[in-house]
């Protein structure tokens, strides 16, 4: 097993992957930027190394540096978390080169699965159902054709793309031109790569997807679906398992697939295999395979007892996944929330800012994996992914009651949320029952801001005074830490240290 871990991620996924290392007794590494010099997750590592500027191109985007740090600190494996070079077959090579091990798939797998049209030509071959469609196109005509084909309304998509970039909908054939000049710009600027393929546009659609995990022995599973058709953007917010929608045949033959794909590219480690789901004609689509860890695993890892991230670290250091697919269950229901610093009512534009309270619901089924704490700030240079609250009950109706509650309790001041929005998204009948599809939210009148409640105005004019008790409260203790007179006393130390 691993001595050393180094993650080069920030914030909840850094914390996340810091809790599975300190559970298996594994010392941890985290990077830092400028702007999270004061962060949690560099506070609650072992040893924590500054890599570079804010902008996470010069900061956890540079692959030599985060090796660097990594030698320096004389780690033996590297986790990337989901994002930044969590999905880099260069860089997984790279750490390979620096004998140091990878936690995740192979660089070849990541390759493989990381290009939209090649994966979709690969899963043909392998007999996974994708969304008909046309790749390797050039010209504007050749698209013309090719949509007329497949019939509108049809999808243009960055063949390099991913967190929902280079994606235009065409509902008819005047349209098409404007939407790949418009996505070829869009999948330059962000992948540097402007190849586009087009599909089959579908309505109503159901985004369902199967984790699958595998070791390096041969041995690859499916551990259920996740549901997480309610999305903007083409980004999620709310995701859960399982899925209202499947029916015990159509899980298996789902599955099945999944752990198709998977096998067709000798994938190891976690990995998540996305599948559009038409409900009119009970039929689904191969989409993409994510090859890495992904933000909602906590809902498959509460219904299945599972801690994906320490079996992560385990088959990379060559164990063996111990459980048949026969062997693996699921129980009772989880729903995960995203709780973003953004303004539903302002096109989910991000809200930055200094959080001036932050207080975290608890409670029996409750979870919340999050990287912030009250005086953090939320800045523009990352996602403004505030927290992920995750309910688990024992049917559908109970998680969703604890996470209406869970919610109600979460205090966030300083930015702009989605929490109250969620909040209207769970209480609706469609969601009740099952039936939003992955325009659902767009579809929906503009969703604007209620006024100001009575409570929150007393509150407000309660928070001055608030912020000023507790930061005496903190100068208080900051006083007992320096004028605490044993240089070696465990409490004079302020941070994550453990003996
Ligand atoms: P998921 O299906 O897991 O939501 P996404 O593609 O939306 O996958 O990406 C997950 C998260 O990873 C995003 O919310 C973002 O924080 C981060 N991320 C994605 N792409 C990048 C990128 N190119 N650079 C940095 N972070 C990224
Ligand atoms: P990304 O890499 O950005 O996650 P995906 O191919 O996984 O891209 O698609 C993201 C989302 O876009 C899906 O969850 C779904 O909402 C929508 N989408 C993608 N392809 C289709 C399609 N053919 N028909 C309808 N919706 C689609
Ligand atoms: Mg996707």
């Amino acid at each position: 097993m691993f001595k050393k871990i180094l993650i080069t991620n920030r914030g909840e996924i850094a914390i996340r992957v810091m809790r599975a290392c300190k559970e298996l007794g594994i010392q941890t590494v985290a990077v830092y930027s400028d702007a999270d010099k004061n962060s949690q997750h560099t506070q609650l590592a072992d040893e924590a190394i500054h890599i570079g500027a804010p902008a996470a191109k010069n900061s956890y985007l540079n692959a030599d540096v985060v090796i660097q740090a990594a030698l320096a600190s004389q780690a033996d494996a590297i986790h990337p978390g989901y994002g930044f070079l969590s999905e880099n077959a260069s860089f997984a090579l790279a750490v390979a080169s620096a004998n140091l091990t990878f936690i995740g798939p192979s660089a070849d797998s990541i390759r493989a699965m990381g290009d939209k049209a090649e994966s979709k030509i690969a899963m043909k071959r392998a007999g996974v159902p994708t969304v008909p469609g046309a790749e390797g196109l050039e010209s504007e005509s050749d698209f013309k054709k090719a949509a007329k084909e497949i019939g509108y309304p049809v999808l243009v998509k960055a063949a390099a793309g991913g967190g929902g970039k280079g994606m235009r909908v065409v509902n008819q054939a005047d349209e098409l031109h404007e939407a790949i000049e418009s996505a070829r710009r869009e999948a330059l600027n962000a992948f540097g790569d402007d190849r586009l393929l087009v599909e089959k546009y579908i309505p109503n659609a159901h985004h369902i997807e199967f984790q699958v995990f595998g070791d390096q022995h041969g041995h690859i599973v499916h551990l259920f679906e996740r549901e997480c058709s309610t999305q903007r953007r083409y980004q999620k917010i709310i995701e859960e398992t399982p899925s209202p929608l499947l029916t015990p045949e159509l899980r298996a033959k789902m599955g099945e697939a999944a752990v198709n794909a998977a096998r067709a590219v000798n994938y190891y480690n976690a990995g998540t295999v996305e599948f559009i789901f038409d409900p009119a004609l009970s039929s689904f689509f191969f989409l993409e395979m994510n090859t890495r860890l992904q933000v909602e695993h906590p809902v498959t890892e509460l219904t299945t007892g599972l801690d994906l991230v320490q079996w992560q670290i385990r088959v990379a250091a060559g164990e063996r996944f111990p459980y048949s697919q026969e062997q693996l269950t699921q129980r009772g229901h989880a729903i995960e929330c995203r709780v973003y610093a953004e303004d539903p009512a302002n096109g989910f534009l991000p809200s930055t800012g200094k959080l001036l309270q932050y207080i975290e619901s608890r409670g029996p089924g409750i979870r919340v994996d999050s990287g912030f704490r009250a005086d953090d700030e939320v800045t523009h240079f990352y996602d403004p992914l505030l927290a992920k609250l995750i309910a688990f009950g024992e049917s559908r109706e109970t998680a969703i009651q604890k996470m209406q509650s869970a919610l109600r309790d979460f205090v966030v001041h300083g930015v702009t949320t989605n929490i109250d929005f969620l909040q209207d998204v769970l209480a609706h009948p469609d969601f009740s029952a099952g039936e939003v599809s992955t325009k659902w939210v767009e579809s929906q009148p503009r969703w604007s801001q209620p006024n100001p409640s009575f409570e929150s105005l007393i509150a407000a004019s309660l928070a001055d005074q608030a912020i000023v008790n507790r930061q005496s409260s903190i100068e208080n203790r900051k006083s007992e830490i320096v004028n605490e007179p044993d240089p070696y006393s465990p409490w004079k130390n302020p941070n994550g240290f453990r003996n």
